[in-house]
């Protein structure tokens, strides 16, 4: 027998008693959580349980890129909803159909077929899948400094502490990839770093042995391990390794894609074409869960006649179609990624920047788009990480001034909605400057 019911009918209306009954949450010991309950949210802004208005400058996983309760997206669902709620995947579906074009046709040339998951980890576990079975080859070499989910091979493709509790699959390499701040080539430039960053690379791919490698898996812009933007000339230099070897080159976008960066796909800034693409996240923000793979033209055609041997009961799930149809028409319509482009240009990275001026415990300010961190050391000579206290009470100082803020070790990673107005990410930075000030940074 499960518990008894009629002790959750004393409790039916409280969200936290409920959650701290019955909700086992991720990533976390269970025993000292103490979750804040939200209502609801408009834009930029969510509601808390005790009826504050909190900024958010998180996005939440650093996906609700078109903002909370999205009138066009929440139509479109319920549109949706009202003509049929759930359809298997063998079928052709409108909504299924039109979501994949529209997301296909943000990836470059010859980029036309999507196979959609429900997240971001089945997403590269597919695109991993994909790269193996094109290439015959095993091992997929992917950075230290990433996260690509949490399944099978996604978390063994992650680099941080995340990989080693779940590492249980095989055929996963890592390598260094740029990071001029705390350089692992004791490089000075980005320049040099970048170089040094290749040439490293390909000696991994030379030990390895190329004819082992299937891919080469990397975020367009290493988010989680620190929104560290790679070197304009870093991604033609690995293209041009993977090609001479033979290798895939997938590119992560679960993050970083979808106007995050000021681009549609972050990949937009640089000068290189992968052969698979992954992404999530901002396609729909999250609204329904969805993800997917866009393969190069050579990729999908692979499996014309071989069987992908790949699929999920939801792949392309109707509801999450419906979203993602209406998320990129609204963020086409009222030029959202256009808007993230200019915030982080003339809002988030001249303010953020006057920080590091005025506070002395700001290592490092880097970002483009509505995708900031703001590096935080105890000494900007040693670079010594600022410690988890300081950190936990720059989260709480936030909290108490009615600012969601994202702590990622001695990083504070600034990723509200695309759709913030230059008001009120200003107003987010002010309040910042008071809480790094709070804080004694
Ligand atoms: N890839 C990247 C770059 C991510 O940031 C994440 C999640 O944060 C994932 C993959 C996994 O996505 P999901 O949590 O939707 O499975």
């Amino acid at each position: 027998m499960g518990h008894d019911l009629s002790q959750d009918a004393e409790i039916w209306d409280d969200a936290y008693k409920l959650d701290r009954a019955h909700v086992f949450h991720s990533w976390h010991a269970q025993r000292n959580l103490d979750p804040t309950e939200v209502v609801t949210g408009h834009g930029v802004w969510l509601k808390y349980g005790d009826g504050r208005e909190m900024l958010d400058f998180t996005s939440q996983q650093v996906n609700v890129n078109i903002g909370y309760q999205h009138p066009k997206v929440i139509e479109g669902i319920k549109k949706q909803a009202e003509l049929l709620c759930t359809i298997g995947p063998d079928y052709a579906n409108l909504a299924r159909g039109r979501a994949a074009s529209l997301v296909a046709r943000r990836a470059p040339e010859g980029f036309d077929k999507v196979f959609f998951t429900n997240a971001g980890a089945d997403a590269n576990e597919n695109a991993m899948r994909a790269a193996r079975l094109f290439t015959g080859r095993d091992k997929i070499l992917s950075s230290y400094r990433c996260y690509h989910g949490n399944t099978g091979a996604a978390i063994s493709a992650t680099g941080d502490w995340r990989r080693k509790p779940n590492d249980y699959s095989r055929g996963h390499v890592h390598f260094f990839t740029p990071y001029l701040y705390r350089s692992e080539f004791s490089a000075t430039t980005q320049e040099e770093e970048c170089e040094r960053a290749l040439a490293h690379l390909e000696h991994v791919i030379q030990f390895e042995g190329p004819d082992t490698i299937a891919a080469v898996l990397l975020e367009s812009v290493p988010g989680t391990a620190g929104i560290i933007i790679p070197p304009k000339d870093y991604f033609k230099g690995v293209r041009e390794i993977t090609k001479k070897y033979g290798i895939l080159m997938i590119t992560d976008e679960v993050m970083a894609g979808f106007g995050r960066t000021g681009f549609w796909f972050a990949l937009d800034d640089y000068d290189y074409t992968p052969d698979i693409i992954s992404f999530a996240k901002g396609c729909n923000s999250g609204y329904v869960p969805a993800g997917g793979v866009i393969m190069s033209d050579p990729v999908a055609h692979h499996f014309d006649d071989i069987v992908f041997p790949g699929g999920l009961t939801y792949s392309g799930h109707p509801l999450a179609m419906g979203a993602i149809v209406a998320t990129q028409e609204a963020m086409e319509e009222e030029h959202i990624v256009d808007n993230a482009y200019t915030i982080g240009k003339d809002v988030l990275g001249p303010q953020l920047t006057a920080l590091y001026d005025k506070h002395p415990k700001i290592g490092e300010v880097r970002g483009k788009g509505v995708f900031w961190a703001v590096e935080m050391v105890a000494d900007r000579t040693t670079k010594e990480p600022l410690d988890d206290a300081t950190m936990k009470q720059i989260v709480a100082e936030g909290n108490k001034r009615g600012l969601i803020l994202g702590v990622h070790n001695n990083r504070i990673h600034v990723t509200p909605p695309c759709v913030i107005s230059a008001d009120e990410a200003t107003q987010g930075v002010k309040i910042l400057d008071q809480v790094l000030t709070a804080a004694g940074c």
